[in-house]
C-alpha cells in the first residue's frame, strides 16, 4: 500500500457565501505555497448564493487550481449545488468538492478527510431513519451520519463545535461556542491528526493525546477554530500546515504541552427507534447464520454506493417510497416507456426495490435484519405487481446476487398482460443462448451467488453463478426486452432521460402506486 507524502494544506474560515473571493484568495496563495489541497470551513456557499456564481464555476469561467473541499455550513446550500450533486456527484466543477452533510474522502495525495456538516438538532439527530427523508438539502446532521464517519482519518472538519474542547486544557478559559456531544464523540472515534471548526475568533488548543485500544499510544490530535474569512476584526482566518502520514518515520515525539484528550471515548450513541433501520457503518462486520463471517464484502462502501441513502451523491429525486428495511427508486434509463407499456400504464413504471442496508447479497445481511428485509422486499414486489395488474400489466422481477457485487436490488419491469405466457420461453431461450439452463425453484436458504427471476405466470427460475462465471449483468433486461420486442433499449445508457422527465415519471409512479403504498 502506498503511503501518502507529506503535503502542504491550507484551511480557511467561513467565507459566508463569498465563494469567488475565497477561491481567488486560495488561488493567489497557492501560486507561492503550492498546497496539495484546501479545506473551506463553514459557509463557503449559502442557500442564497446566486445561480450565476455556480454557473461561473460549472462553465469553468473560473478555474479552481487545486482540490478544494467543503461541506454544508449553517446557511444551507444553493439549489444549483444540490441539484448538481444529485445528478453528477460531489465535484461541482473540476477540483471543487462538496462533502454534503456527511462526507468521507480520500484526497489525490492519499490522505483521508472526514466532514460533518450542518447544525446539531437533538430531535432530528435521533429521528428514526425511515421517518427522515434523507436529502441533499438537509441542514442538520443525523446519528447515522456520525456513525458513518466514525473511523480513523487524517483531517476531521465539522461545521459545529465539539462540547468540552477546553477540558483538560491549561490555557486561559475563553468564551467559545459550547458545542455538542455527538461531534465530541465523533472526534474521539476518528482520532484525526487535525480537527478544524469555523469559529467567531481564532482558537488553537494545545495538542491532545488520543487513547484507545488498538491505537498506537501517543497519537496526537490538534484542534483549531478558524475565524471567518477576511473578518473585519483582523482575526486569523487561514491556517497552513504540513500534513504528514501517520507512519513510523513521521510520528514524532509527543509535544511537551500535550494534554489528555478532552473528549470521552465512547461508542456513538445507538439510541434509535429500531436497530434494523440504520445503515451499518462501513466497517461493521458482516455475519450470517451460515458462518460466512469472513466472506469478502463489496469493495464499494456506502459512501460511494449509488444505492446507499447515506451516499450524498445519489439521485434522491428518483426515490418513490421508503419503508423500514427497503426503498424503491426509479432507475436511470428505464427499459420500458409509456409507448412500450400497455396503454393503461402510460409511464415507464420500471422500478427498483433496494434494501436500505449496504450488502451485495441478501444472504450477507445480518441475522437480525435478514428476515425483515426479505419480507419487505416481497411486500414491495407484491404491491407493485398489484399496481401493474390493475393496469393490464404483469411484473417481471429479477435479482443478481453475488458476494462481489455492490448493493443487491430487485428490478421490477412491467410487461403487457397479453405477453405474460411467453415470458418463461424467452427466459429459457435466453439462458440457452448464454450456455446455461435454469432450475425451476426458489433460492435455498443463504444461497449467495445466483440470478433469480420471478415470472408473471408464477414460476421462479434460478441460475447458480459459479465463482468465475462471467455473467451478463444485462441478462434480465435483455430477456425482458425480447419479450416486449424492444431490444434497442437493452443498453440503459441509450435510455437516459432529462431530470425533468425523471421527476415527471416519479410523480406518475407515486400517484399510480398510492393505493398500494404501505410505507
Ligand atoms: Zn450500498
Amino acid at each position: 500500500m502506498k503511503v501518502p507524502k507529506p503535503s502542504k494544506v491550507l484551511v480557511i474560515g467561513s467565507a459566508e457565501g463569498r465563494v469567488i473571493e475565497a477561491l481567488e484568495y486560495i488561488a493567489d496563495l497557492h501560486k507561492t505555497h503550492n498546497f496539495k489541497f484546501v479545506i473551506c470551513l463553514g459557509n463557503l456557499f449559502t442557500r442564497k448564493t446566486p445561480t450565476a456564481v455556480v454557473s461561473k464555476l460549472k462553465n469553468e469561467k473560473f478555474l479552481v487550481p487545486l482540490p478544494v473541499y467543503f461541506g454544508v455550513g449553517s446557511a444551507g446550500m444553493p439549489e444549483a449545488v444540490t441539484s448538481h450533486m444529485a445528478m453528477y456527484g460531489p465535484e461541482i466543477c473540476p477540483n471543487l468538492f462538496c462533502m454534503g452533510i456527511c462526507g468521507f474522502m480520500k484526497t489525490y495525495s492519499r490522505f483521508t478527510i472526514a466532514q460533518l456538516g450542518g447544525t446539531y438538532d437533538e430531535v432530528k439527530f435521533n429521528e428514526p431513519m425511515n421517518k427522515r427523508e434523507k436529502s441533499l438539502t438537509e441542514r442538520s446532521f443525523h446519528l447515522t451520519d456520525v456513525q458513518t464517519l466514525s473511523k480513523r482519518c487524517d483531517i476531521l472538519f465539522s461545521n459545529s463545535w465539539p462540547e468540552n474542547v477546553q477540558n483538560k486544557s491549561s490555557l486561559p478559559r475563553r468564551n467559545l461556542p459550547s458545542g455538542n456531544a455527538p461531534v465530541a464523540a465523533l472526534a474521539a472515534n476518528c482520532m484525526p491528526q487535525y480537527f478544524f471548526v469555523p469559529s467567531p475568533v481564532y482558537y488553537e488548543r494545545e495538542p491532545y493525546r488520543n487513547s484507545a485500544v488498538n491505537v498506537p499510544s501517543g497519537t496526537v490530535s490538534r484542534f483549531f477554530g478558524i475565524a471567518p474569512f477576511k473578518n473585519p476584526t483582523g482575526e486569523k482566518f487561514a491556517y497552513a500546515f504540513t500534513l504528514n502520514p501517520l507512519t513510523g518515520e513521521y510520528v514524532g515525539d509527543v509535544p511537551p504541552n500535550c494534554t489528555d484528550s478532552p473528549f470521552v471515548l465512547r461508542p456513538i450513541p445507538l439510541k434509535r427507534a429500531s436497530s434494523e433501520q440504520v445503515i451499518p457503518p462501513p466497517d461493521s462486520p458482516i455475519s450470517t447464520e451460515s458462518g460466512f463471517t469472513r466472506f469478502k464484502k463489496s469493495k464499494v462502501g456506502p459512501d460511494a454506493c449509488f444505492f446507499c441513502l447515506s451516499n450524498p451523491s445519489i439521485s434522491l429525486h428518483l426515490i418513490v417510497a421508503i419503508g423500514n428495511e427497503a426503498y424503491m427508486a426509479l432507475p436511470k434509463g428505464p427499459l420500458t416507456t409509456k409507448d412500450t407499456n400497455a396503454p393503461e400504464l402510460p409511464f415507464p413504471a420500471h422500478v427498483l426495490i433496494i434494501p436500505i442496508a449496504h450488502a451485495s447479497a441478501l444472504s450477507l445481511l445480518s441475522d437480525s435484519s435478514y428476515k425483515s428485509t426479505v419480507d419487505e422486499l416481497h411486500r414491495f414486489r407484491e404491491a407493485v405487481t398489484q399496481m401493474y395488474n390493475a393496469h393490464n400489466s404483469d411484473a417481471i422481477v429479477y435479482e443478481i446476487s453475488r458476494a462481489n457485487g455492490v448493493h443487491v436490488h430487485w428490478q421490477v419491469i412491467p410487461i403487457p398482460k397479453a405477453l405474460s405466457p411467453t415470458a418463461l420461453e424467452y427466459f429459457t431461450n435466453q439462458a440457452k443462448e448464454s450456455g446455461f439452463a435454469f432450475e425451476e425453484r426458489d433460492i435455498r436458504s443463504h444461497e449467495l451467488n445466483y440470478f433469480r427471476v420471478f415470472l408473471p405466470t408464477g414460476e421462479i427460475l434460478v441460475h447458480t453463478l459459479s465463482l468465475r462465471e462471467r455473467f451478463d449483468l444485462q441478462f434480465g433486461r435483455r430477456a425482458t426486452a425480447k419479450i416486449i420486442g424492444i431490444e434497442d433499449r437493452v443498453d440503459w445508457r441509450h435510455c437516459s432521460q432529462t431530470e425533468e422527465a425523471e421527476k415527471k415519471d416519479v410523480e406518475d409512479f407515486k400517484s399510480y402506486f398510492k393505493p398500494y403504498d404501505f410505507t
